[in-house]
Parts: C-alpha cells; sequence; structure tokens
C-alpha cells in the first residue's frame, strides 16, 4: 500500500516523539523502516527511544573508515547497552576508495566528493535496495539553515519517507532529556565537541560558538559557504557531481 504524506501528517503532525516513533514502528512501517544514526552528541537519545520499542529495529551506522576512535567505542558501547541485535555498519565500496581516495586525504581536496563517497552512497545502495520504506532521522530544525523547516514526517524524491522526531526540540530539550532518562553521553562531548562527525572534518568548539561551528570548519575558505550537511538526507539532485570538485 502506498502511503499518503498528507495521511501522515494529518494523523501524527503534532505526536510527541515517542508516541509517533512507536506508531511508525509499530504500526505504519512495520518491518520496513530503520533509524540512521551518527552515533553522535545527541544520538543515545533516539536509539534508546527506538530500542524501548523495539531493539530488532534496524539500524544504520555510516562507518566511514574516518571517525574518532571514541565513537566506534561508543557505537559498540550503546549496542551492548540497549539490547541492539540489527546494528548494521555501512562501508564505502572498497574498490570506488581505492580509486578515488587512495590515500584517504580526499577530504582536504573535496569534500563533497569525500561525504558521497563515504556516506551518501553507501547509504542510497541501502535504500535503493527497497528493504525499507522510511528512515528516522535525529535531524532538528534549530541545528542548520537546510533543516530550519522541516516537518516531523517528509516524503524524499528518492520515494523513502524520513521520520523526524525530534525535529522541533531544543537543544535544552535535548539536554533535559538525557539527564531525564541517565543516558550515557558520548565521551567527546565533556572534551569540548557538542557536534561530532568524522576526526578530520570535526573539531572541538570554544566557549560562546555555535555547537556546529566545528563541522567542517576547514571548508570556511573552501566553500562559498561552510559545509553543513554531508548530503544523506538532502533531496536527490541537492548535492550534484558537479559539487565535487569542492
Ligand atoms: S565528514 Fe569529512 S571525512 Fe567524513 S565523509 Fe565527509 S568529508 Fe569525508
Amino acid at each position: 500500500m502506498t502511503l499518503s504524506l498528507t495521511r501522515l501528517q494529518t494523523y501524527y503532525g503534532d505526536y510527541e516523539a515517542e508516541p509517533l516513533l512507536r506508531a511508525m514502528i509499530k504500526e505504519e512501517f512495520r518491518g520496513s523502516i530503520a533509524l540512521v544514526s551518527s552515533f553522535g552528541a545527541d544520538s543515545a537519545l533516539l536509539v534508546e527511544m527506538v530500542a524501548r520499542i523495539d531493539p530488532n529495529t534496524p539500524i544504520l551506522f555510516l562507518e566511514t573508515g574516518k571517525h574518532f576512535k571514541e565513537t566506534l567505542e561508543y557505537v559498540n558501547y550503546l549496542e551492548k547497552h540497549f539490547g541492539l541485535t540489527d546494528l548494521r555498519r555501512l562501508v564505502p565500496d572498497p574498490e570506488l576508495l581505492r580509486k578515488v581516495d587512495a590515500d584517504g586525504e580526499l577530504w582536504k581536496t573535496q569534500v563533497n566528493r569525500c561525504c558521497w563517497l563515504r556516506k551518501v552512497e553507501p547509504l542510497n545502495l541501502v535504500l535503493n535496495g527497497g528493504a525499507f520504506e522510511a528512515v528516522i532521522t535525529g535531524r532538528k530544525r534549530f541545528q542548520t539553515q537546510e533543516r530550519k523547516d522541516i516537518d516531523n514526517i517528509e516524503l524524499f524524491n528518492d520515494g523513502i519517507f524520513r521520520v523526524n522526531p525530534l525535529a522541533g526540540w531544543t537543544k535544552q530539550d535535548i539536554h533535559a532529556e538525557f539527564d531525564a532518562r541517565g543516558l550515557p553521553q558520548h565521551p567527546l562531548v565533556a572534551k569540548g565537541y557538542p557536534s561530532i562527525g568524522c576526526e578530520p572534518c570535526t573539531r572541538a568548539v570554544k566557549p560562546g560558538e555555535d555547537d556546529r561551528s566545528g563541522r567542517w570548519a576547514h571548508t570556511v575558505d573552501m566553500l562559498d559557504a561552510k559545509k553543513e550537511e554531508c548530503g544523506i538526507h538532502l533531496q536527490q539532485g541537492k548535492v550534484a557531481q558537479t559539487d565535487w570538485n569542492v
């Protein structure tokens, strides 16, 4: 059955995060929904909500080969802590890596192409395989310009729904919920990393700086505007191959 975005938004548009997740996982997309998680600073919140509802829900982690060792340890820790039974580590195509990024330094010169190779394509391969009608994301409106208008349910032009249970949450909401649930924090948060991606493209932030100022900071002089999105949750065509020059 093809689900209608209008119907889903009408039914669930004002649902709180956990009831929305329950409805999506247990009813609307039963057996055909996955959580995409970066296992970054805020990720434990959604992972815990999903695990409470069904720890067998597929969780997709993009193992780019460029993560901090702390992130990889955190992934392993949360997998056991929450009893996740279907955590999938998606890796880049090794043949493409050999051809395009043999020295592993593509992030210095062609940052969009590196994200494409290590994140967008591995996820696309899974999503285009047809196993999932919907994916859950941790995107919040406050994070970036690109995200400022996202709804809690979207339909992308790849035909796959994005469910964003935390779309309207603030930074303060998230911190409060972490405390209320006693969630384990990513170890780098305490070291000044409020937003965490791949190691070469993430730096700690100074007091008073925006949380995401440490992400892709090296692209300030490379692009017209600092890179803000890796591209996995952009509508198809928004990061074109022509962008690979940077
Ligand atoms: S975040 Fe940096 S290292 Fe990671 S895939 Fe993107 S450009 Fe490459």
